[in-house]
């Protein structure tokens, strides 16, 4: 390619000039070279030694793509991995982006391969381990932009006993859950209770955020139960973005994982989990999201016959700040406990149900005991 170091030439040629001019020896000149590339780097930081690239500044189209593909090819190979990761985003960005113009003139252009390369793209920046955050999340907005156009066929439709409008799992891209290790759920639903996602430094979309960014952030917390805490699955069976999205968690088919234990009995079983988006220690959950939340609880508890009274914050089966004083509060005046209550009798989870629910069920030895259980004891004062 004849396009790579203009502007670092006619930036440091008189350089050159003024050290050769007399020895004007190739020795001088690599010297020279050796001098200056010493000082950029350490005046300038990162931005690659080969000057900036003609791509930076150009107008999204077709001859800006080309001219990113080139520079991937050529002069890109021995870039900065951080301006390689961009060159890559940009590129996927921009197929897409042309697919989706493509698309919306004529519903049956022919897009597949551009979108299929926008992919590969993407899927390469969500690899590396040299993309910071903010690349990582312009992949994940990538993936879902670009699943969601050939995506209708692959959406699996939800089961009839989730409530609608719910998103599925396969929209948001949800990792594929280890069925070995977990237990199948009776389907006779009978309590529910409210959760914070309170991801430890990962903040929740704010309202307006959109679904890209919201899926992505499940993606997270999916991850977090996985991998840190060990669990076949994310944990709740909904979320509950700061939009009011409900979206799809751990399938109903399953017991969860998120309301931990009490002794040897697992509070999971016959127990729904929603958890809504961020922390409600001192601030409240949107509007939206609340509209969300009790449409949500109402539905179910039509659906199985559920009492106001079974529904619960997380706190009150184990020793846990979740769902936040905020939206504790919230679930007490949505089940009509609001004033400050003695600690319920025979309905809570704490007192009559253990037994039960424990000769009822067993004690299912899933992966779900793994991080819950240590602080369950806690729970069964
Ligand atoms: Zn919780």
């Amino acid at each position: 390619m004849k396009h790579h170091p203009k502007p670092y030439r006619a930036r440091f040629s008189p350089v050159f000039r003024v050290g050769s001019r007399r020895a004007s020896t190739f020795l001088t000149q690599v010297l020279g070279l050796f001098l200056v590339g010493t000082l950029t780097a350490c005046i300038g930081g990162p931005p690659a030694p080969l000057g900036q690239p003609d791509w930076v500044n150009m107008e999204p189209s077709w001859s800006r793509l080309d001219a990113i593909e080139r520079w991937l090819d050529t002069a890109g190979v021995r870039a900065d991995p951080t301006q390689r990761l961009e060159a890559e985003l940009l590129l996927a960005e921009g197929r897409l982006d042309f697919a989706l113009e493509d698309r919306a003139r004529n519903p049956n252009a022919h897009v597949a391969a551009r979108v299929d390369s926008a992919l590969d793209g993407f899927r390469r920046v969500q690899r590396s381990s040299a993309a910071n955050d903010s690349q990582r999340r312009r992949a994940d907005a990538g993936l879902l932009r670009a699943e969601r156009l050939d995506s209708v066929a692959t959406a699996r439709p939800l089961p009839a006993n989730v409530p609608s409008g719910a998103i599925p799992r396969s929209v948001w891209r949800a990792e594929r859950a280890d069925e070995s290790d977990m237990a199948r759920a009776s389907g006779a639903w009978r309590r529910l209770t409210v959760h914070h996602t309170n991801m430890e430094g990962v903040p929740a979309p704010p309202p307006g955020a959109g679904e890209a960014a919201n899926a992505a952030y499940l993606r997270r917390v999916q991850r977090a139960h996985m991998t840190t805490n060990n669990w076949a699955d994310i944990g709740y069976e909904f979320l509950i973005d700061m939009d009011g999205r409900l979206w799809e968690g751990r399938s109903l088919t399953w017991i969860g994982a998120h309301a931990g234990r009490s002794g040897t009995v697992n509070n999971n079983v016959d127990n729904i989990g929603i958890s809504l988006f961020g922390n409600f220690e001192s601030v409240a959950p949107s509007q939206a999201a609340l509209n969300t939340l009790s449409a949500t609880l109402d539905s179910f508890r039509t659906r199985y016959g559920i009492g106001r009274g079974s529904v619960y914050g997380h706190r009150e089966f184990k020793n846990t700040a979740c769902p936040g004083d905020v939206l504790m509060n919230w679930v007490n005046r949505y089940r009509g406990t609001a004033a400050a209550s003695p600690p319920r009798s025979s309905s809570s989870p704490r007192s009559g149900t253990k037994s039960r629910v424990a000769s009822l069920y067993g004690f299912p030895t899933d992966d779900d005991a793994v991080g819950e259980s240590s602080s369950a004891s806690a729970s069964a004062r």
